[in-house]
């Protein structure tokens, strides 16, 4: 007999390890469909270290952490402008 008991999914068994985990061990996605990422914290923090360790890598987290410096300039000088101009 084939039946569905429940669509809520508390468990999903991560692609990487291959381990039924429960959905607190995944990091939220809300652009996934189950608004958790594909593999689990473990897995996710090897992919990406593993990732970081490639050439395309290490230009994509040059890339975003320059990106980020020039978020937080932008961020940090509004906040500046915003504390100087405030009476
Ligand atoms: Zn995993």
């Amino acid at each position: 007999m084939t039946t569905r008991t429940s669509t809520i999914l508390t468990h999903t068994v991560c692609p990487r390890c291959r381990e039924d985990k429960p959905l607190t061990e995944f990091s939220t996605n809300p652009s996934k469909k189950n608004g958790h990422a594909s593999y689990c914290r473990p897995c996710a923090r090897e992919r990406l270290r593993e990732y970081r360790a490639t050439d395309i890598g290490k230009l994509a987290n040059r890339v975003a952490s320059r990106e980020y410096a020039a978020r937080n300039r932008a961020r940090n000088l509004a906040l500046r402008e915003a504390s100087t101009t405030t009476p």
